[in-house]
């Protein structure tokens, strides 16, 4: 049986910078690695390679966008926004290639757009501005948040009342899972843009991740009323679906917890599973050393809302994508299966305030697997076996989301996944885990949180793994 994890934060997860193929018929995709080939247009899906007839398309938009993940969650908050483009600077171009060339930010050439700017007029200022959010943009296409938030912050300053600049920190703070924040932006992007759709399209993706449905639908329903945008639409359905259900639902509360359940379940086994929560979550605050600091949602459902709401894959038990979501029918208290899935939720729930968001999938799912109780026991002399052949895959395969994965295929995921977090547990201790978590949460990509924290790359890993399951579990 397995799990999936959809989370909210995670869903722009893919940090590379995407193209956006435009179909004649007006439709959008945002996709990486778009190419041309023959008479077909091939791009790059989680779900492997997709193609579309060149008949189709109309053209294809270099960088960009962000691309859209393939779970519902995920689709439902795609944060495809176009970069702003700073068309009043004369030489606007020539600023961009001034600021980032040769794969690196010429922080010398910025220095002195600064200084003209300090020294004067308008257009240094702007120049300024446009340089420090092309930097910006580079290091967004690297995946380093935190430095693209700080260049992103200085442009501002260059050029305060600039909308799509104001715009663009409140989507970096978005892709943090920073809410409040971006709202804060959106708002002062609205006093000078009150028209602009896209402020209130992420003023919506702000508010669904602070849990305000209600705000969130208003938001969409706005933004949709000054543009059509087949991906608010998207959201907008999923998030009025999940509210017309809930809103039917009761409510419980503990001290880390809020709970809702539908009319089906039993109050008794709703206080069943708080009390089983909250001991879990003790149990995880202990090992990995930190709590996360807001209430925790988690919705109790039937079998068949439980596949309407989430429209997930059917080898989904249960998910998580901001709030524990879990199907109950039929139990009455909780059963130690049961008990297994929530604490392998819930250290989601962890997993994902501790870095942000930016948690692979391969360390979400290996370390809620390990703390559910799992163990690569039967598994191992088959993935060893894998890893000798040369069809292992590569952790880096294993980052992004998984729910476009066919049943075996996501075997093989979530049993690498707890291959390789079993063999870092038991060989340096969960400090070590703790530790890469630190640095994920902080910008770093996990490769790069791997080798400080591990001395180690991703095939070194595999390799140790692979090691380490012939070792222990070898007859
Ligand atoms: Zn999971």
């Amino acid at each position: 049986m397995l799990c999936a994890v959809v989370f909210f934060a995670a869903v722009a997860a893919v940090a590379a910078r995407a193209d956006t193929i435009v179909l004649k018929n007006g439709r959008r995709i945002v996709a990486n690695n778009v190419r041309e080939e023959g008479d077909k247009v091939k791009y790059e899906t989680s779900a492997g390679e997709l193609s579309l007839p060149k008949s189709i398309v109309d053209h294809i938009e270099k960088g960009g966008g962000v691309p859209m993940g393939d779970s519902p969650a995920a689709g439902a908050a795609n944060l495809a926004i176009t970069p702003p483009a700073m068309g009043t600077i004369s030489g606007g171009t020539e600023i961009e290639s001034g600021a980032v060339h040769d794969g690196a930010i010429d922080r010398e050439y910025i220095a002195r757009l600064e200084a003209a700017a300090h020294a004067g007029d308008q257009r240094a200022n702007a120049a300024a501005a446009l340089a420090h959010h092309a930097a910006a943009q580079f290091e967004l296409s690297r995946g380093d948040m935190e430095r693209a938030l700080a260049d992103e912050r200085t442009a501002l300053t260059f050029a305060p009342e600039e909308p799509t600049l104001l715009m663009n920190v409140a989507y970096l703070h978005l892709r943090r899972s920073e809410y409040k924040q971006s709202l804060d932006y959106l708002e002062r992007a609205r006093r000078v843009a009150p028209g602009n759709a896209d402020v209130a399209k992420l003023a919506g993706w702000a508010y669904y991740g602070l849990n305000k449905i209600d705000q969130a639908v208003a938001e969409w329903k706005r933004a949709l009323a000054l543009r059509s945008d087949p991906e608010v639409q998207a959201a907008l359905d999923k998030a009025q679906r999940d509210k017309q259900e809930e809103e039917s639902y009761k409510e419980n509360e503990s001290s880390h917890f809020t709970l809702r359940y539908s009319g089906a379940a039993e109050p008794a086994l709703a206080r069943d599973i708080l009390h089983t929560l909250e001991a879990h979550f003790s149990a995880i605050e202990s090992e990995l050393n930190f709590a996360p600091a807001d209430s925790i949602g988690v919705v109790l459902y039937t079998q068949q809302a439980f596949a309407d709401i989430t429209r997930a894959p059917g080898w989904v038990r249960a998910l998580n994508d901001g709030r524990i979501r879990v199907p109950v029918q039929g139990l009455s208290g909780v059963t130690p299966e049961l008990s297994r899935v929530l604490k392998h939720e819930l250290t989601h729930s962890f997993v994902g305030q501790k870095t942000r968001g930016h948690a692979p999938t391969w360390i979400q799912e290996g370390l809620a697997q390990w703390m559910e109780g799992k163990r690569s026991g039967d598994n191992a002399a088959v993935l060893a076996q894998v890893f000798q052949d040369g069809h292992a895959p590569s952790l880096g395969q294993l980052e992004g989301s998984w729910m476009g994965l066919q049943s075996d295929a996501a075997g093989y995921a979530y049993a690498w996944a707890l291959a390789n977090i079993e063999y870092i547990v038991q060989t340096d201790g969960m400090g070590d885990v703790e530790r890469i978590l630190e640095r994920i949460g902080g910008g770093s990509s996990t490769e790069a949180a791997l080798r400080e924290v591990l001395h180690s790359d991703y095939s070194d890993l595999m390799q140790s793994t692979a090691e380490y399951l012939r070792k222990n579990y070898g007859r």
